[in-house]
Parts: C-alpha cells; structure tokens; sequence
C-alpha cells in the first residue's frame, strides 16, 4: 500500500555499532560506551542504567493502584547496519542468551551489507461494530456511499494527528450475513496515526463518528475500537548473507545456509513449530518494544494474527539459499509503535533508549524492529539446526540459576563456571557448591 519508507537518514554516520569486545566490558564501561555513542546526558545516562529510572511517584502517575516499580535487565545489542545506517539497538529482557544471540547474528548479517528495511505508511484500522439493521445490504451501500463524509467527519477530531500529516485515509464495509448474534456490519477506518502508535487517536475518533454510522445504517453501534491487527502497517526486513559467513565448526557455510532454510520450512509448514519459532522473533522485537516504552502486547497481537492471517498459522519469515549458494532472509509484520504517545515519552528510561536507538519517525523504529525480528531468527534456527542450542544457552544460563541458588554477586560467576564444566547446570548443584 502506499508509498514504503526505505528511510532518509541522509546524515552519513561515523559511528560504528560494531563494538569488538563490548560484551567482555565492565558494566561501567560499556554504560560509558553507549553513553559517549549517543551523547547522553548525565541524566539521560543514569536513566539508562537504572538510579534514574522511573521512580515510583512518576509510576503512581502512569497506571491505577501503584505500589512500587519492577526493573528487568536492560542491554545493547552491537553491529545492527540497516540502510546503510549503524544502530545500538536497547533491549529489555529477562532470558539470557537474546543479547548475545541477535549481534551474533547481526555481525554476520553486517557481512552481506547489512539489512535492508521498508516499511508502509503508519495506516492503522478502527472497527465499528453495527447489528440490527433493517437490511445489510443497504448499509453496506449506506456506509460506503458516504466515505468521504465520515473522512471529513473523523477529520474534525484528532485534530493534532491532522497537524502532523495523519488523519482518515479510506472506509470500509465489511458484511458477516450469519453471525451467533444476528446480522453484523463491521466498519473499517482506515487511519494514518504518523508517529503515534494511535489506539487513543483512533478509539476517540471512532466514537465520535459512530453516531453518524448508526443513522446511516439504521442500526445499533456496539464496540468502537481499533484492530491490532494492523496489516496495512506493516514493516518488512531483508537480508543475503554471503556463505561463508554462516560457517560454524565442522559445518561450511554452504551447508548452514541449507540447514536454516530446512528449519525455516518447518515452521512454514507446522503451526506447533511455527509458534515457537514466532516467539524467538519476538524475543527480541518485545525487548526493543518494553525498552523504548512501546504496547508490546499489540505488536505480538499483531504479529500472531499476521501469522495466521491466511486461516493456518505459519512462520512469519522467509530463508532460502539463492543463486549464489547466500542466505537471503525476510520478514514482514504489522508494526503499529510510536515515537510519541504512550510510555514513550514518559518514562525516563525508554526516552534514554530512544535517544540510543535515534530514529526519526516511528516508520524508522518500525524498520529497526523487524530487522531485530529478523536477526532473533536467524540466531535460533541457525543454532537450533547446527549444534543446537543448549550448549550456549546454558553457559549463559548458569549466572541465572547460581543467582536462584543464592549465589551471592561476588561468587555468582565462579559458580557458574563450575556448573557448566561439569555440564550440571542445576539449581540444586549450585545449591550445593554454595554450601561448600
Ligand atoms: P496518545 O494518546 O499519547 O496520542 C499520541 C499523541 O501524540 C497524539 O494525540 C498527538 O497529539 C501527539 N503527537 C505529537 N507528535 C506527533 C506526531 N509526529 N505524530 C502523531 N502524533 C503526534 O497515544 P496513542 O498512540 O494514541 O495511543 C497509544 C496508547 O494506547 C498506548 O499506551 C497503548 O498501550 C494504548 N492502547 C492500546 C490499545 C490496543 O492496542 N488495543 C487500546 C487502547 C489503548
């Protein structure tokens, strides 16, 4: 639809993301890389690492019945060159292996020029739900006969949205003849939200026009709200990785690009797969979405129900080994998130790690979140079809379970070293080497 966004980061960027060695760095010192990399201040800094992060007076202002707040890990991941454009990428999350996983795969990607990302015009869908007409039909027509007067209509509100290029894009009639509840008409306003994520633009619009749709239809209006399943703003990620960048040991590049296109048709094919698969592209897609203070629930809403929308659940991505024996990768999803709105700019952490990530508009953030998808992918199913995934997940993994077993911060990692070595990456092991 429309005309797609490629992006117009037109200031050539110096910066590299490429940071050898950053994960090997003190917790200080990489605060103080990405620190200088995004010229933070000292309070966007301390947002970012955690003393000046939301505080529970600010939080008591956010939702209902506050009691305190709840911090989660916050990381960078390394070596994202999308359009040619270098980015750190701020995550929040809880599972290790993610961070390292997605620039693992990022740095491979960078091999082949790196992502390639474009995304549609921010349109986003408010429904109206209208039953008890005298005739569908007739309201079908009514409703589409009167389009640009339900356009000019939605225009009266949302009026900042309209200062900044949005507003009503189109209607539409969708009839279900057979319902558990009689005749239903479904109304569709198609919506350009710019940079906000838009459910509170659209919601308000909606209800201020649902009046006329019920005189048009001579029905009765029940839910006015958008859909979060937002494919007509979507965001799509390509990426050729050159073979030999793919080599892992004892397996050449040649073969592991074979083996991710055989992982990938598994989950083309199998729903059971194709979920889980689904979930390691959002492991890293949510991740951006909780740091920047996006609706993460929407997006997985949007992406699960992109992903069944043919009426069978499948993968959202594409891998195939091309003419030239490369991996060519793909994804596209509904990115409804915003650069304004919401949390975004409310909480002091997200607004640092928007400073971080330094996109422009809220097509750029979505760009940005399908080649994270992208990458998160490419990391699972790569791992998963060569030497699996266990092994690396468990190294990381064992700082986790040396800290349930009460490790104190100081032995934390002596602990998990043992663990690992003896391949025993339990609770109740850890639980033992503490006692002794
Ligand atoms: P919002 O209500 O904060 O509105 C965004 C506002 O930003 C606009 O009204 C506009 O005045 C202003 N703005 C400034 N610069 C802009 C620009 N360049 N482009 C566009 N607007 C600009 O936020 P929203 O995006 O309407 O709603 C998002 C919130 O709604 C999220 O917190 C989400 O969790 C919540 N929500 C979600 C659902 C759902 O997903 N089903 C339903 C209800 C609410």
């Amino acid at each position: 639809m429309g005309i797609r966004h490629m992006g117009n980061n037109v200031a050539a960027t110096v910066k590299s993301s490429r940071l050898p060695g950053f994960y090997k760095q003190s917790l200080a010192e990489r605060v103080a890389v990405v620190a200088e990399w995004a010229g933070l201040n000292e309070d966007e800094r301390a947002a970012l690492a955690g003393p000046g992060g939301l505080q529970p007076a600010q939080a008591d202002l956010m939702i209902e019945n506050v009691v305190g707040t709840y911090a989660l890990p916050l990381g960078v991941a390394a070596n994202f060159l999308i359009n040619g454009h270098d980015y750190l990428i701020p995550m929040a999350v809880e599972e290790p292996s993610v961070l390292a996983a997605i620039s693992n795969a990022a740095r491979q990607i960078r091999a082949g020029g790196g992502f390639q990302a474009e995304s549609s015009e921010p349109v986003m869908i408010g429904q109206i739900q209208v039953l008890d007409m005298p005739d569908l039909d007739a309201a079908c027509r009514a409703v589409l006969g009167a389009r640009a007067e339900l356009m000019a209509l939605a225009d009266q509100y949302g009026e900042s949205v309209i200062r900044y290029g949005g507003g009503a894009r189109d209607v539409e009639a969708r009839p279900f003849p057979d319902t558990p509840v009689g005749p239903m008409l479904v109304v569709h306003l198609l919506y350009d939200t710019r940079d906000a994520m838009g459910a509170n633009t659209i919601n308000t619009t909606l209800e201020a026009i649902a009046p006329r749709v019920a005189e048009l239809t001579g029905g009765r209006v029940v839910l006015r709200i958008l859909s979060n399943l937002a494919d007509r703003r979507t965001a799509t990620a390509r990426c050729t990785i050159p073979q030999d960048a793919l080599a892992v040991p004892d397996i050449p590049g040649r073969d592991v690009a074979r083996l991710v296109m055989e992982a990938n048709a598994f989950a083309v094919v199998d729903p059971y797969r194709a979920a889980t698969h689904n979930k390691g592209i959002m492991n890293g897609i949510d991740a951006v979405c909780i740091a920047t203070g996006n609706d993460w629930r929407a997006i997985e809403a949007g992406a699960h129900s992109y992903a069944a929308r043919t009426g069978r659940y499948t993968a959202l991505t594409d891998w195939h080994v091309d003419e030239n024996g490369d991996l060519f990768g793909s994804i596209t999803l509904p990115m409804a998130v915003g650069t304004v709105g919401g949390a975004t700019k409310v909480h002091p952490t997200a607004r640092a790690a928007m400073k971080l990530l330094a996109v422009e508009s809220a097509g750029e953030l979505a760009r940005v979140l399908a080649c994270v998808g992208l990458a998160q992918n490419l990391a699972a199913i790569k791992a998963l079809a060569t030497h699996g995934i266990q092994k690396g997940h468990m190294r990381l993994h064992a700082r986790q379970v040396a800290l349930a077993a009460g490790a104190s911060e100081a032995d934390v990692q002596a602990i998990a070293d043992r663990l690992v070595a003896e391949g025993n990456v339990r609770v109740e092991r850890a639980r033992e080497l503490i006692a002794n």
